[in-house]
């Protein structure tokens, strides 16, 4: 029997394990020039905008609020569709999160249902681009300036991901990544905040490390609070490694998502009533025709393809699927429950009926491998093992 194949894997190559051991032995294993060599990677990465560093991509969208000036009696508008932090760091600042359900076919948060869910109250809005797909950016920034909103773009899974040719992160106002290890660039934990200038990243630097500012040889103040959030450079130094790696490892994730398309081929949603994402082939990303007749890409769209996701139809319970596939030796995952339905909010007053879309999809969605590592004939057995389940 074949070996068991994860839905994920990091690639790191020996030369980042070489320069983790050189760091390692160099004396600075904490914040130091490492951490800096790297944000000045980023920022040229992201086409110059400030970018700084932190030891998670909860705690940049958490210090992105904070920076904002964003606390309690302010509601911040997201998608239940997403890692619980992205609703977590709004409790965190002690605003109200307010949820709005998603659209069917990106699984993203539906910018239709955010415009009916704006109040007096409204201060900004989280999108997710969940698995790497963005959404309407024109439309999304269009929103939050008629309305006067900020935004904090939960770009954890979307290092990559492309609108109309521009790079995420490199336009928009604040802009957080996610560096964990399932993440298509990863430094084992970690996180960058993407800031609109010095004195938004000279805030981030305070609310990174107790809240400190240092002056001349001796002097030190500390006038707001913050915590313990810097990247380390061990962690800088993988970062620094997978870096140059990132478009090569993009270009992978794209072949391995068409070769699911092929494999499938056209008839396959018909024939199940599975869901498949939408591809985004056509306009951008790798070009090349796509065979079969899937939904057409919604042009300027350019997912990174952190994952590759299928909805099951009603009638197919969820675990016995994953049961089936991980009996073949096959990993999937579930990229998420939908936020509202966890205990901590439904404390909160949310329930069941609230978000149909979002629980449907909470309830049904699945995660097939996708790693660069990963082969044409792995996808064919992926393909083949879940066509043999889903027709029994
Ligand atoms: C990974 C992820 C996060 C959190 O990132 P951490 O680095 O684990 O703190 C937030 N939102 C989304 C959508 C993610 O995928």
């Amino acid at each position: 029997m074949s070996n068991f194949l994860p839905f994920t894997k990091p690639s790191i190559d020996e030369a980042t394990i070489a320069a983790v051991a050189d760091t390692l032995r160099s004396g600075w294993i904490a914040s130091g020039p490492k951490v800096q060599e790297f944000e000045k990677q980023l920022s040229a990465y992201f086409g110059g905008r400030p970018v700084r560093t932190f030891n998670s991509g909860t705690c940049t969208m958490e210090i992105a609020l904070r920076i904002a000036g964003i606390g309690p009696g302010d509601e911040v508008i997201t998608t239940p569709i997403s890692w619980v932090a992205t609703a977590n760091v709004i409790l965190e600042v002690g605003a109200t999160p307010v949820f709005a359900d998603i659209d069917p076919a990106t699984h993203n948060i539906d910018l239709d249902k955010v415009e009916a869910a704006i109040t007096p109250k409204t201060r900004a809005i989280i999108p997710v681009y969940l698995a790497g797909l963005p959404l309407d950016m024109d439309r999304l920034y269009a929103i939050a300036q008629r309305r006067g909103l900020r935004v904090v773009e939960d770009a954890a899974q979307a290092i990559g991901s492309t609108w109309k040719g521009r790079r995420i992160g490199s336009f928009g106002d604040f802009v957080s990544f996610s560096f964990q290890a399932n993440k298509n660039l990863t430094t084992s934990e970690g996180g960058c905040l993407v800031l609109n200038n010095l004195d938004e990243a000279r805030l981030a630097e305070k609310y990174r490390l107790q809240g400190v500012t240092r002056s001349g040889f001796d002097g030190m103040e500390v006038d707001v609070l913050g915590g313990k959030f810097n990247m380390t450079d061990i962690a800088a130094t993988i970062g620094l490694g997978q870096l140059p790696q990132l478009s090569a490892i993009t270009a992978r994730r794209h072949q391995l998502a068409r070769h699911y398309f092929t494999t499938l081929g056209s008839e396959f949603e018909a024939q199940t009533g599975v869901q498949l994402p939408v591809a985004d082939f056509e306009c951008g990303g790798v070009a090349s025709e796509m065979p079969g007749t899937h939904r057409p890409s919604p042009c300027g769209w350019s997912s990174n393809w952190h994952m590759f996701q299928i909805v099951l139809p009603e009638g197919i319970v969820r675990a016995d699927f994953m049961e089936k596939m991980k009996a073949r030796n096959i990993g999937c995952g579930v990229h998420y429950p939908s936020i509202h339905l966890f205990q901590l909010y439904r404390a909160r007053g949310f329930h069941e009926g609230m978000f149909p879309i979002a629980e449907r999809v909470g309830r049904q969605i699945v995660t097939l491998p996708l790693f660069p590592a990963m082969t044409e004939m792995d996808v064919e057995r992926v393909c083949a093992a879940m066509c043999e389940i889903l027709s029994k």
